[in-house]
């Protein structure tokens, strides 16, 4: 009774976002479009920012201009991909250009992100209403491909904000989780005894859907299978923030008895992609999302080429962020899926990597901990580029690359030691390292966080280590 109350209380409750609902039905109608009339909608709302970049964002006006992309008074689209591409550097570099004009009649927020795969934290607008559409109406649209509906119960192995480490959600936030049917477990405390506790809670609420970071999602799945814990099988499983391993996946199946879909996004550009049912490489959003895969020169890699993915967002005018460097890699394909859905394919994504640091008593703390610590907890600007290695059970290293100034001052370490040791423990030395650059993997793959330990480590990578 109250379950079905509360079901209904919340299937009203996003009607009333409208701007969210209208973008879920126009989704839902449109993906059975025929490729080309999808392509027509993505180049009508990709011309509409344009417009809109052109118009009322300085950083392109004269960039524009000299490219061409604005001729007579209108867009000519051939000239996209002259466009230089954008990336964090020169998101700081501009950040006032890059501010829409009419931001006051906006509703915004500074977005920090840590920026995953290059370790590179830094902050940009974000308007609400992108949020909503990019955000919001393209999880539930993504989500009903397996007929997961609003209200299903989830649970969510994310990354929860430092303060709630120890804590609790705030009244407001419990009664809005409840609503929504979500249950939130905090991916940065992966104890022993947590991950218990996390198991008897999925056997307990018995979610329909399971979402986390694919490297908390395995270490579960270990944990429970070195235990001969029995888990209760959800509906699906969606997993995101890192590469999904062929492994891992079987893992996952094995232990969770169901299927695995791999979504692809960001703090930046909210859901971009994401797996049908025949996985067969994931849907673009392309309604919302613009993406291309280019090579190291910046050419547009041919169909089933490997080379850096490049997305658009078209949905934040507050900060439009044209052609952004995702430093991801994966491959375009124009098969038509199986599915009948018209959008594009992306395949083979990899590229974010990252490495779990252990305790000695057993915690595992993943990747994504230090990605939220530099890129949201704390003030971004500080460092252009990090990695963090663990050298030992209570040793961690950062290696920077100082940002806009020098070297942080002696208080700004001890603050990051500080938030490190929440997690890692109070005995943890941790050591700063000052550098010029940063170097990436012989693969070309930069590990953001790097187990140093001969007993740690993850068996996350595929040998590209
Ligand atoms: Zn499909």
């Amino acid at each position: 009774m109250i379950e079905a109350a509360r079901r209904k209380a919340y299937g009203l409750a996003l009607r009333t976002r409208r701007i969210a609902d209208r973008e879920y039905h126009f989704l839902e109608e449109h993906q059975w479009d025929s490729r080309d009339r999808i392509l027509d909608i993505q180049k009508e709302r990709l011309v509409r920012l344009l417009c809109h970049a052109y118009k009322k964002v300085p950083y392109y006006r004269s960039i524009f201009e000299n490219t061409g992309l604005w001729k007579a008074g209108d867009v000519d689209l051939t000239r996209f991909n002259q466009l230089p591409l954008m990336s964090k550097a020169i998101i700081r570099k501009n950040f006032e250009a890059l501010k829409s004009y009419d931001l006051s009649a906006r509703r915004w927020f500074y977005n920090r992100t840590g920026g995953t795969t290059t370790g590179e934290p830094f902050t940009f607008i974000s308007d609400y209403e992108d949020g909503w559409r990019s955000g919001g109406a393209v999880l539930r649209w993504m989500n009903g491909w397996h007929l997961i509906r609003p209200g299903d119960r989830e649970l969510k192995l994310w990354g929860l904000p430092l303060d709630l480490y120890d804590g609790s959600f705030s009244l407001r936030s419990r009664f809005s989780n409840w609503a929504s049917g979500v249950t939130f477990l905090n991916a940065w405390r992966m104890s022993e005894e947590s991950m218990r506790r996390y198991i008897h809670i999925l056997n307990k609420t018995r979610p329909r859907l399971l979402r986390g970071y694919v490297t908390n999602l395995y270490e579960l799945a270990l944990f429970a299978e070195s235990n001969g814990l029995a888990v209760h099988s959800p509906t699906i499983i969606c997993s995101s923030g890192g590469t999904l391993y062929p492994h891992i996946r079987r893992k996952l199946e094995t232990i969770f008895c169901c299927k695995v879909f791999n979504h692809y996004g960001s703090r930046e550009q909210h859901n971009v992609a994401a797996e049908c049912s025949h996985f067969d490489g994931l849907h673009i959003s392309a309604f919302t999302h613009y993406v291309e895969v280019i090579d190291e020169n910046g050419v547009s890699c041919p169909e089933g080429i490997e080379g850096e993915i490049v997305v658009t967002s078209m949905t934040n005018y507050a900060m439009p962020l044209l052609r952004y460097r995702t430093g991801d890699r994966g491959s375009l394909t124009e098969e038509l899926c199986k599915c009948g859905r018209g959008m594009s394919l992306l395949k083979k994504i990899t590229g974010r990597s990252m490495e779990c640091f252990r305790t000695r008593d057993g915690r595992i703390i993943p990747g994504e901990f230090f990605v939220y610590l530099f890129g949201v907890a704390l003030d971004t600007g500080i460092f252009s580029k990090l990695q963090i290695l663990q050298k030992d059970f209570d040793r961690v290293l950062v290696r920077a690359v100082p940002g806009v100034r020098d070297k942080p001052e002696a208080a700004l370490e001890d603050e990051i030691r500080c938030k490190i040791r929440v997690v890692m423990g109070e005995s943890c030395a941790v050591d700063f390292s000052y550098e010029q650059d940063i170097e990436s993997l012989p693969s070309g793959k930069f590990l953001f966080t790097r187990c140093e330990m001969e007993t740690g480590g993850s068996s996350l990578l595929d040998g590209s280590k």
